[in-house]
This record gives structure tokens, C-alpha cells and sequence, in this order.
């Protein structure tokens, strides 16, 4: 056994076209066909898994889907594994020593099971094909790989081992490279003998439900057993129409009794024609002779292993006949063939095929799904990207028209502003002496009571004046301030986002807009010099004044002042404050040096000669001539009148006159400082309101741009999201029709090898 010789391929029953090829070229191809599926399936898993967690995608594939994805790798994967292990399978029944070892012997050309000795126990024989170079057995539950050198060490090793229990099963392993029938995936399976055993049931279920061919070898010189037909009766009650043959074996002992040859073949034939057909129902009437033959196991491995070492196939030993019952052999083998390939196929691979379509079926919907869910959720951010984009196009446009119209809006309502605080102040200016008046307070001309008097004087100026324009201006201003601002949010509302708009009034003032008119009297006043020392009103100073005017007056006096002071310098009278108004005080005493005496003699010669011109002459005259009538009476008179017009008014020249006239020089003064400084304070107003307008419309116009960005940023994510959901549609598509290739593989595959031909 072990020195076995290399294998001949010269049987015309074992070609290099064995139709179990048929079965090797179906695995094959159904396997790659499951591996191609296989990784079809787990890059659809692949892919559902990262769609499923891509948030931004919005859950366009499930959970649930990925999870039966998986699954369905899961199946593949086991799928493959069972294919793997896919083999064809020919169990041997019969009596024992009908000749099934010699059959199995024959068909793999050498002596690979021991025969002839009767079954030497009780289990079950299977002969598979192995990689290695030797042969080896396992018996059930061990992995224990037992060499085996000849076949007699076989046979005496099932002997000894008594570890076996009857039914089990001891798997010959057999190098594939010393037979081909073992390279096409085919498993032989050796019984003890239907005889031997009442354990028929558990016999198959545990051997016979995945076999494809059962090969019931009776012994042609006597009739089928019913031991024999049980065992099959048994079978069929199992499997739906196994496929059975019948080899009337020991044929060759028929050719001692060449004349009843025929007669016995017929009955024979008879006798499992109807067992076949009319007991079993496992076969045709017309098909039946092709599962029915009359065969010479013995001769036939005799001669293949006489061919096998060289030596004339037949020797001189072999009996008459033997050609035909050789070739009824080979007929046997090609029936049996491509019976059992056509058969392993089907149900091997076809279940395995309908799951596969299935799975395909599945994933392709699921393919399915998500691209229209991604078609659709396309559409959607298309649509919402094109809103969004109008929106801000209008926003932008809109906001261009705005700013124009606002600013216009701003300078319109500045300069009502301007020129309301200028009338109110105006207005104001006139009626300063009764502010003036309305101010009541201890005074006294003491330098210090007097300076208190004069800073609370401006502290109640300032405050009646204020309170005044407030009360002339501040509700109009305000109304317009504010409706202006009404009008911007109006129009820039729609420009803002709806969550926005609900909290709008938080981004303009709720208060009152109040407008500050910091007169700042303190300041513009600071330069007011009171003069209230007693002056009589025809003593020098004021004839002086009445000759010259106040103006010139006021100079010929500070000249006159000067010239008695010369030792001592001027202080300067004027003012020039950083924020105050202009300073238009008198001009300073160099100026008034400047004042040439010239001038002053121009003045008071012109005054002179205006007074000789026009009445002097006449007082003259009727001073001469009352002077002549009235004489010193008169003078003394005067003098007297003069003396007591004096005295009056140094008595009635009391405190309150001296407040009095305080206050009317104050008038006098702040009036002109006031009015110079309308067109600043009125100009200081209307910037407050355009600064509260353009304060607020800032706000807006920042919140309008916040809106611009965040139109943007969406617009931004929507394309990223497009281009994604545009990704996902393209993936599914192809996986989809990588599905529908499949499918067609798999279509292929069953018209080729699981469809009736
Ligand atoms: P098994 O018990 O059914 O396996 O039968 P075996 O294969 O062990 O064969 C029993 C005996 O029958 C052996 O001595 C074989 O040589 C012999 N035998 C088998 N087949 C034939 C055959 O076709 N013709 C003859 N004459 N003897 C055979």
C-alpha cells in the first residue's frame, strides 16, 4: 500500500475531464463568488458604519442597518468557511462481504481498504483526500493522526482498537496525489454491512443525511435482502429521493453459467428496477437501468492494479467477459460521477446560492434607502443653501440701501436739532435776567461772601438755563431721537434673524435720551469782574462816560489807571480755556497800551467840538446871561443841589443796590458770553443726538453683519454637507450596482450548474 505507484491516467473513466469537475469548477466559482460577496458586504458595512456616524449626515443610514449588515457578514463569513469544507459523498451499503471495500478499492485504483477478511468491525470507513504525502487515519474524538503504511496494518489496527464502538466512524486520510478521485473533493464511505447492525436509524442520521449518492452493492449471486432493502426503505423516509445505484456485484461468477447469464441479469434487473422504481419511488422507470449494474469489483481492481505496475490488465486469470464487465464498471463510474456532481451541487451550493441572492437582495435595498434618503436630504440643504444665499445677498444689498438712507437720516435730524437748541438758547439768552432774579441768596459785597454769591449765582444759571432748554428742547429731541431709532429697527428687522429679532430691543437704549447742554457758566463766566463800588452819577467817572461813550470811557480810565500804576504790570483779563467758547472778553491791557492817547484825545476833542457846535454855545450864552441875573445865588444853589444829589445817592447806594447792580452787570456779561457760545453748545447737542444714533444703528449694523457671517458660515457647512450627501449617492450607487453584478454572478452560477439542463 505504502510503496502504491504513481498514478496512470490512461482509464478512460477517470480523464482529465471527470465530470467531477463539474463539482470542483461549481465550488470554485461559488467561492469566489462568496469571497467577492464577502467583501462587497464588508465594504457596504464599512460604509453604512461611517455614514451612520457622520452627524452631520443627519442619520441617512441606521443603526439597524448597520447592525444587519454586519450580520450579514457575519452569515457570509460562516458561509464561506462551510463551502470550504464542501465535499461530494458516496456511502457503500450492502451485506457484508458483497464486495464494498473491493468497490471503493476499485474505483481508487489501489488497495486502500482492507478487504476480503469480512468486516473486521463495526464501524463506519471513510477515505478522503489528504495534502500530505502519507496516508494517516483519525478515529472519532481524537486528533490523533495515526500513520498507516499497508493496508494489512489498517485492517489490524481497526482490529486491535477497541476504543471503537460499533457505528463510529474512522476517517482514512489518503494522499490526493496517489488518486484522482480524491483530488475532486470526493469522500467514500465504507459500512460495516447492513447485516451487522439494528442500529440503522442512528447509522443515518449520522452518515447518510449529507451523502449524495448511496451505492447499494448486492451480490449477484442471490437475491436482494431485505436486511438490504430496510436499511434503504429507511433512507427514503429521510432524505427526499436519495440517489441510489445498485451494483450486482461478484458478476464475473455468472460467466461459469454463460447459458443462464441472461436470464439472471434480467430477474435481477427486474427485481431492482422494482425496487427502485415502485418501492422507493426514487427514479423513473426510464432512468432506472442507468443506477442498475452488473459488475466485477474484484476484476476490475485486479487489472487496474496489474495496469498500475505495468503488467498486461488481462492476465490469464481473468474469466470470460471480463471486457464488458470492465466497461459496465466505467459506466458505473460515469453515471455515479456526474450523478453525484450534478446532485452535490444542488445541494450543496444551492441553498447556500438563495441565501447569497438574498443577503445581495438586502444590502441593495439598504443601498437603496440610503441613496434616496441622501438624494432627498440633498435636494433639501440644495434648496436651503439657495435660501440661504438669497438672503444673504438681499441682506447685503439691503444694507448698502440703508446706510445711505440712515446716515441721511442721522445728518437730517442732527442738524433739527442743532437749530432747536440754537432758537431755545436764543430765546433763553433774553430771558436771563429772570433767572437772574429768581436767584435769592445772602449777599454781601465782602470779597468772600462775594465770591460764594457769584459761583452759586452761576450754579443756579446753569441749572435754570439747562433745566429751561430741557424743558424747551430735550421732549422734542427725545421724540425724534427715538422715533429715528424706531425706524431704524423697523428697517433693519427683516435683515435679522428671527431669534434676533425677539431680543432687538435689547440692542437699542431703553432709557430716555436726555441731551446734555453743559453751559459751563462757571467756566465761561470766570472772567466776570463785578463793579459795584459807589459811583456818583455826575461825578467824574460817569461824566467821563457820558462825554466819551463806555467804551472810550472804560479806556480813558484804565489809561488813566495805568499812568497813576506804571510801577505796577496789567493782569491779564482774558481767558482761554482748553473746552470753553471762544474768548472774546475786552482786549487784555497790552492791547489797551497799545491804545494810543491820540486816539483818546481824538475822541474826547470830537466830543468836545460836537458839544461846542451844537448846545455848549447856547449854555454858554444863557450861562452868561444867568449868570449876570441869578449871580453866586445860583452857584450856590447848585452846589448845594449838587451836594445833596450826592448825598442821596451815596445813601440810597445800600447793599441791595450794590446785588442789584451785581446782577445786572452779570446779565450783561453772560448774555454776550452766552450768545457766543449758542452755535457750540447747539452744535455739541446735535452731535450728542448723532451719537446716539449712530451708537445705535452700530449696534444694528454689527448685529446685521453678525448675520452676514453666520449666513455664511451656513452656507459654507450646507456646500460641505451637499458635497458629502453627494459622496454617500455616488457610494451607494456604486455599491448597488456592484450588488446587481453580483447578482448576476449568482444568476450565472445557477443557470450553469443548479437549473435542470
Ligand atoms: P465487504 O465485506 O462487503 O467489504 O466485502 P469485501 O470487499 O471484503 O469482499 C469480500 C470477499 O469477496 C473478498 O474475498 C473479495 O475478494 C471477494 N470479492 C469481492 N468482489 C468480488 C467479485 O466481484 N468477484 C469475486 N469473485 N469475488 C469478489
Amino acid at each position: 500500500m505504502a510503496a502504491a505507484p504513481p498514478l496512470r491516467r490512461t482509464d478512460s473513466a477517470r480523464g482529465e475531464f471527470s465530470p467531477l469537475k463539474h463539482f470542483v469548477v461549481a465550488k470554485k466559482k461559488i467561492s469566489d463568488v462568496f469571497d467577492q460577496l464577502l467583501g462587497y458586504v464588508n465594504e457596504t458595512s464599512e460604509f453604512v458604519e461611517k455614514t451612520c456616524t457622520n452627524k452631520a449626515l443627519e442619520n441617512i443610514a441606521s443603526e439597524d442597518q448597520k447592525l444587519e449588515i454586519q450580520a450579514y457578514a457575519d452569515k457570509l463569513t460562516i458561509i464561506k468557511e462551510v463551502l470550504a469544507r464542501r465535499h461530494m459523498k458516496v456511502a457503500f451499503f450492502g451485506r457484508t462481504s458483497n464486495g464494498k471495500s473491493t468497490v471503493v478499492n476499485a474505483m481508487l485504483r489501489d488497495r486502500v481498504l482492507p478487504s476480503g477478511i469480512g468486516h473486521t468491525t463495526n464501524c463506519f470507513l471513510s477515505v478522503e483526500g489528504t495534502d500530505d504525502d502519507k496516508a494517516f487515519l483519525k478515529t472519532e474524538g481524537s486528533d490523533e493522526e495515526k500513520s498507516i503504511k499497508t493496508v494489512n496494518q489498517l485492517a489490524h489496527a481497526l482490529h486491535m482498537d477497541e476504543s471503537l464502538d460499533a457505528g463510529c466512524l474512522v476517517r482514512v486520510f489518503w494522499p490526493k496525489t496517489k488518486c484522482a478521485l480524491l483530488r475532486d473533493d470526493l469522500v467514500l464511505v465504507d459500512s460495516p454491512g447492513t447485516d451487522v447492525t439494528s442500529q440503522l436509524d442512528s447509522w443515518i442520521d449520522k452518515f447518510c443525511l449529507d451523502a449524495d449518492v448511496f451505492v447499494l452493492v448486492a451480490n449477484s449471486e442471490s437475491t436482494l435482502m431485505n436486511t438490504e432493502k430496510h436499511f434503504f426503505h429507511k433512507v427514503n423516509e429521510r432524505l427526499s429521493k436519495p440517489n441510489i445505484f445498485i451494483l450486482n456485484n461478484r458478476w464475473d461468477a455468472s460467466a461459469n453459467e454463460p447459458e443462464y447469464m441472461e436470464d439472471v441479469r434480467k430477474q435481477h434487473t427486474d427485481r431492482c428496477v422494482n425496487f427502485l422504481v415502485e418501492e422507493l419511488k426514487v427514479v423513473d422507470r426510464e432512468q432506472a437501468p442507468n443506477r442498475i449494474f452488473f459488475v466485477s469489483a474484484k476484476e476490475v481492481l485486479n487489472s487496474r492494479m496489474q495496469r498500475a505496475q505495468g503488467m498486461p490488465e488481462t492476465g490469464g486469470a481473468l474469466a470470460e467477459g471480463f471486457q464488458e464487465r470492465l466497461k459496465e464498471f466505467q459506466n458505473f463510474e460515469r453515471r455515479f460521477e456526474e450523478c453525484i456532481s450534478q446532485s452535490a451541487v444542488k445541494t450543496k451550493f444551492e441553498q447556500h446560492t438563495i441565501r447569497a441572492k438574498q443577503i445581495t437582495e438586502k444590502v441593495k435595498s439598504i443601498m437603496d434607502a440610503i441613496n434616496i434618503e441622501a438624494a432627498e436630504k440633498r435636494v433639501a440643504a440644495l434648496e436651503d443653501r439657495e435660501y440661504q444665499m438669497d438672503r444673504l445677498e438681499f441682506v447685503k444689498n439691503q444694507l448698502n440701501l440703508l446706510i445711505d438712507d440712515i446716515k441721511k437720516k442721522i445728518k437730517a435730524i442732527s442738524e433739527d436739532v442743532e437749530s432747536k437748541v440754537s432758537n431755545a438758547m436764543g430765546e433763553e439768552i433774553c430771558r436771563l435776567h429772570v433767572i437772574v432774579e429768581e436767584f435769592h441768596t445772602d449777599f454781601h459785597p465782602s470779597t468772600h461772601v462775594l465770591k460764594l454769591y457769584k459761583s452759586e449765582l452761576l450754579s443756579h444759571v446753569e441749572e435754570g438755563m439747562g433745566k429751561n432748554l430741557a424743558f424747551r428742547c430735550s421732549d422734542a429731541v427725545n421724540a425724534s431721537v427715538q422715533s429715528s431709532q424706531q425706524y431704524m429697527i423697523e428697517s433693519m428687522l427683516p435683515l435679522l434673524p428671527s431669534a434676533v429679532q425677539g431680543q432687538i430691543h435689547m440692542l437699542v437704549p431703553s432709557r430716555k435720551f436726555d441731551l446734555s447742554y453743559d453751559l459751563n457758566c462757571a467756566t465761561l463766566c470766570s472772567d466776570f469782574q463785578e463793579n459795584i463800588e459807589f459811583q456818583f452819577s455826575l461825578g467824574w467817572t460817569a461824566l467821563v462816560h457820558r462825554f466819551l461813550g463806555s467804551v472810550n470811557a472804560q479806556k480813558a480810565l484804565k489809561l488813566m489807571d495805568q499812568s497813576l500804576q506804571t510801577s505796577r504790570p496789567a493782569l491779564p483779563l482774558a481767558r482761554t480755556p482748553s473746552s470753553g467758547p471762544p474768548s472774546t472778553t475786552a482786549p487784555p491791557n497790552q492791547e489797551t497800551a497799545l491804545m494810543t492817547q491820540e486816539d483818546l484825545m481824538v475822541a474826547m476833542a470830537t466830543n468836545v467840538a460836537s458839544l461846542t457846535s451844537r448846545t455848549s454855545m447856547s449854555v454858554i450864552v444863557v450861562g452868561g446871561v444867568v449868570w449876570r441875573t441869578v449871580g453866586w445865588r445860583l452857584i450856590a444853589l447848585s452846589a448845594s443841589l449838587y451836594g445833596l444829589l450826592y448825598l442821596y445817592e451815596r445813601l440810597t447806594w445800600t447793599t441791595k443796590a450794590k446785588e442789584r447792580t451785581l446782577k445786572r452787570q452779570f446779565v450783561d456779561y453772560a448774555t454776550e458770553k452766552l450768545q457766543l457760545i449758542v452755535s457750540f453748545t447747539s452744535a455739541n447737542c446735535s452731535h450728542q443726538v448723532q451719537q446716539e444714533m449712530a451708537t445705535t444703528f452700530a449696534r444694528l449694523c454689527q448685529q446685521v453683519d453678525q448675520t452676514q457671517t453666520e449666513l455664511e458660515a451656513e452656507i459654507h457647512r450646507l456646500t460641505a454637507k451637499i458635497d458629502q450627501l453627494e459622496m454617500v449617492q455616488s457610494h451607494s450607487k456604486s455599491l448597488r450596482h456592484k450588488a446587481t453584478d453580483l447578482e448576476k454572478e449568482l444568476e450565472e452560477f445557477t443557470k450553469q450548474y443548479l437549473q435542470p439542463q
